[in-house]
């Protein structure tokens, strides 16, 4: 993969210090897609090594996991300058690189932290706060897997409310990592994979939020009464 050199968002790659591609466990269950890299990542080109990695690693230790069992990855994989939000074109130029890390890692669950990383991999602009703690089946480029929304830790960290609420939906986790391995509903086997192989081998930029490489889960799903 070519990230390394990426250059597919001119600004951001002028003023990164280094591309933060994702950390962990290649073969990990449990995934986290964060927003982007901060200061602290950018210059050790790793994952959630700030403030709110340290939260992150002190949450997964509550529930009996390390940061070497799961897998760390971004919506964007550079530093917006200033920490401003990722803009919808960077999303879309960095979105194929996420979509690869998900069918190499292939996870049972993937944890979304915050509002970009829910929006893009829902496809759908509700905000963490109506959506956080419900896991969901989606498919994502070839693989079909959970997510579960939480907040950001981030946002946690400044805000009483928002870290309880933080800590009971990790509380969940092992419960949601326990369900059975989440399996594409029959109308999308067909119709959406190839669809999102296609997107995911784009060579070029690609435009805002790739949507269409993310399909929900079907009626009826089975674990939603258990949260
Ligand atoms: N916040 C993120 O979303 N990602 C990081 O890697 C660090 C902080």
């Amino acid at each position: 993969m070519e990230a390394r050199e990426c250059t597919r968002c001119a600004e951001l790659a002028a003023t990164r210090t280094t591309v933060v591609f994702g950390a962990g466990n290649a073969d990990a269950d449990l995934m986290f897609v964060g927003e982007a890299p901060g200061a602290n990542e950018d210059l050790q080109g790793l994952p959630f090594v700030g403030a709110a990695g340290k939260l992150l690693e002190k949450l997964l230790g509550e529930i009996g996991l390390s940061r070497a069992e799961v897998f760390i990855a971004n919506v964007l994989k550079c530093r917006p300058p200033g920490n401003r939000d990722p803009r919808p074109g960077e999303i879309g130029n960095c979105t194929p690189y996420l979509i690869r890390q998900v069918e190499l890692v292939q996870p049972r669950v993937i944890c979304t932290l915050g509002n970009f990383a829910t929006k893009l991999l829902r496809g759908d602009p509700a905000g963490i706060t109506r959506v956080h703690g419900r896991p969901e089946v989606h498919t994502i480029g070839t693989h079909t897997t959970r997510l579960y929304p939480i907040y950001h830790p981030a946002a946690a960290l400044y805000t009483p409310r928002t870290m309880a609420t933080l800590r009971e939906d990790f509380l969940a986790l092992p419960g949601v990592l326990g369900l059975p391995p989440a399996a594409p509903s029959p109308a999308f086997a067909a119709a959406d994979v190839s669809a999102a192989a296609d997107e995911a081998d784009a060579v070029g930029p690609v435009e805002p939020v790739a949507v269409p490489v993310v399909a929900p889960e079907q009626p009826g799903s089975e674990q939603l009464g258990l949260f």
